[in-house]
């Protein structure tokens, strides 16, 4: 009897017209009604007029509608939200081809995924919904884990508790060179064995075990073999129950950065070591040295002698203008400006100084006098970087000089006098001598006069360094035609000196004004030289010319021994002299050629010289016309 009283059937609240669930599908049997009612499934029945005969306890859960508001009602005049719903779409597919029909569809007012089997029969449709919901958010989660797991940068390895790999991401694959095929179901140890660079395979056990995480780095091998520098995170992974499943690692490729830091530890070494190197030489150093910055001149470093140099600390300096806290004075007695220090001006218009004398107050208000060199280090692009500047106290060996200089202007006064006596009394013994007609002490004497001239000009020589040094020679102003000054010089030379004969060719036809003297000591020195350091060369070159500019030039050249090309720019320089052996034999003081530059000079005019060794020497005196 399809018509049962009991309250789980359903079959009370039918209306009388509706078909029965026997009819609609042929079920008789009162248990399997039961069975269906304790169903954790949902299911209904719909007749052909999709209205409802029969749905279980499930189905009022998941539509949250009573029984009673359901049975005999038009699913979709009750549901009409699900019109143009796949389960419209579905049932009427169900119903209309007759053939069973399963779907995965999300019922949103349940907020619930179900599986839907419909399965047609003549007098309607038996519809059964499975919950799947949960299948559903692990299959979606896992998808998503899935794809994070591909999609991250990271290598991800996830083993069991006995290293044998379950998952090997892509970015595994790019880091260690094995395909995920190749190494799922291997052991980790055997596929990437690694030797750990922090703590040691026994930490890392501990760490798992009792933190269930370690990070470190582990030198692990490429499947070519290489070597590669990781950085492992290391987790333990743990099923809903607390069950330990294995351990997940996102390991990290940081050879890059470990070969960086390495190549930085041993530049930062290498600086280290330089560092030191130029500190033991800065200060070792007998002179002192500072490094100030550019463009700002902030000292930053120096060496002790500088406090010595100074007797004092340096003050703090922070800029150029605070170069004003030493006291130096230019050798006109002008004070130094700050901007006008060398390391100023090495830092702010990049200029080299070499070895300027300064005037300079110390701390304990004393003078001294300092000898200064300075640059400017630049970058590759030419920037300046830093000024450095050195120097050295010279106060005693300038007090030396002095003396000396002293000394020698002394010594050519005091000689000067007694000379003069001893010339007098030569020539007139010389004159008596003639008379009384006594010819070998006459000739004696004449050659004892040779030498006292002799005398006389070394120490006229040495009064003129001496004047030159005080800035004591004063000069004559009159105009001089250099031809015909030229040709009489060299008249009167060539008397004194018959060993060579002197050629002069050429003309300058200039006229200048200047100190006749004076010029002349210039000629008869450089002619003097030409003869003295050719002996074996007869002859003595004077070309004259003269220039686009008016210049009058004047060259003696010789066929002498010439000039070592290291000597020819010291030369002029006060009592130099070659340092060649040969040179050594031919008297000479070293002060010929300074006095002549000195006496060139204050006529605005230039000397040089072109020479080459074994082939001889050309002076040049260059004298700007009047
Ligand atoms: P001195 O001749 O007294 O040594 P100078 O000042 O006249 O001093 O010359 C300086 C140096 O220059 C000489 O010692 C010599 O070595 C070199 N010198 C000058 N003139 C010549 C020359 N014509 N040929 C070779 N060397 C020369």
């Amino acid at each position: 009897m399809e018509m049962s009283q009991s309250p789980q059937d359903g079959q009370d609240e039918r209306a009388p017209d509706l078909p029965t669930l026997a009819e609609v599908l042929g079920i008789r049997d009162q248990q399997l009604i039961t069975i269906l009612e304790g169903m954790s499934d949902g299911f209904c029945v719909l007749d052909r007029g999709w209205r409802y005969i029969y749905l279980n306890q499930r189905i009022e859960e998941i539509t949250g509608r009573k029984r009673a508001t359901l049975i005999g009602k038009i699913h979709w005049e009750v549901f009409p939200d699900a019109i143009n719903s796949i389960f419209y779409k579905k049932f009427h597919e169900a119903m209309e081809q007759q053939v069973p029909v399963t779907f995965e569809a999300f019922y949103a007012p349940s907020d619930k995924w179900y599986v839907i089997q419909v399965s047609p029969s003549p007098g309607g449709l038996a519809i059964f919904a499975r919950n799947v919901t949960d299948q559903k958010r692990a299959e979606v989660q896992m998808l998503y884990q899935a794809q994070i797991a591909q999609s991250i940068s990271d290598a991800l390895v996830v083993t069991d508790m006995q290293y044998v790999i379950r998952s090997w991401n892509r970015a595994a694959e790019e880091l260690y060179g094995w395909k995920a095929e190749e190494v799922l179901g291997k052991n980790a140890a055997d596929i990437v064995p690694g030797v750990y660079q922090t703590d040691s395979r026994s930490i890392f056990q501990h760490e798992i075990t009792t933190r269930g995480m370690w990070k470190g780095e582990v030198l692990q091998s490429h499947k070519d073999g290489t070597a590669r520098y990781i950085l492992a995170s290391v987790s333990i992974v743990k099923d809903q129950d607390g069950n330990v499943l294995g351990m997940v690692a996102a390991n990290r490729d940081i050879s890059e950065r470990k070969r960086r830091e390495e190549e930085n530890k041993r530049l930062l070494q290498q600086l280290q070591i330089e560092r030191a190197q130029l500190e033991a030489v800065l200060q070792q150093m007998p002179s002192g040295v500072i490094i100030a910055e550019a463009l700002s001149g902030k000292l930053i470093l120096e060496n002790k002698q500088v406090e010595e140099i100074w007797r004092q600390p340096m003050p703090e300096v922070a800029s150029i203008s605070d170069y004003t806290k030493y006291q130096g004075f230019h050798p006109d007695g002008r004070a130094y400006k700050a901007e006008e220090w060398p390391l100023a001006r090495s830092i702010l218009y990049g200029e080299i100084v070499h070895a300027e004398e300064i005037v300079y107050v110390r701390g304990d208000k004393t003078r001294g006098t300092m000898q200064v060199s300075s640059a400017p280090i630049r970058d590759e692009q030419g920037n300046i970087l830093i000024g450095v500047v050195i120097f050295t106290d010279i106060t005693k060996q300038k007090e030396a000089e002095q003396r000396k200089d002293e000394f020698i202007s002394t010594a050519s006064h005091e000689l000067r006098t007694p000379l003069t006596t001893v010339k007098a009394t030569t020539q007139l013994l010389k004159r008596t001598a003639i008379k009384r007609n006594l010819p070998e002490i006459a000739l004696s004497l004449t050659k004892m006069e040779g030498q006292i001239n002799l005398l006389t000009r070394l120490i006229a020589e040495l009064l003129d360094v001496s004047k030159i040094q005080a800035g004591q020679i004063d000069y004559l102003e009159e105009p001089i035609e250099i031809d015909g000054f030229v040709h009489e010089v060299v008249e009167t030379f060539q008397l004194i000196a018959p060993s060579h004969r002197i050629i002069v060719s050429g003309s300058t036809q200039q006229q200048i004004s200047g100190d006749r003297g004076r010029l002349e000591q210039v000629l008869v020195n450089l002619l003097n030289n030409a003869v003295k350091y050719s002996p074996h060369a007869q002859q003595v070159d004077i070309i004259l010319s003269s220039d686009d500019e008016e210049h009058a030039i004047i060259r003696v050249r010789d066929y002498g021994n010439g000039i070592a090309r290291e000597d020819q720019s010291r030369i002029f320089e006060r009592f130099y002299r070659a340092s060649n052996p040969y040179s050594k034999t031919i008297a000479g003081l070293g002060m010929g050629l300074y006095i002549a530059s000195e006496i060139v000079k204050r006529h605005a005019g230039q000397i040089n010289v072109e020479s080459k060794v074994g082939e001889g020497s050309t002076f040049s005196v260059m004298l700007p016309s009047a």
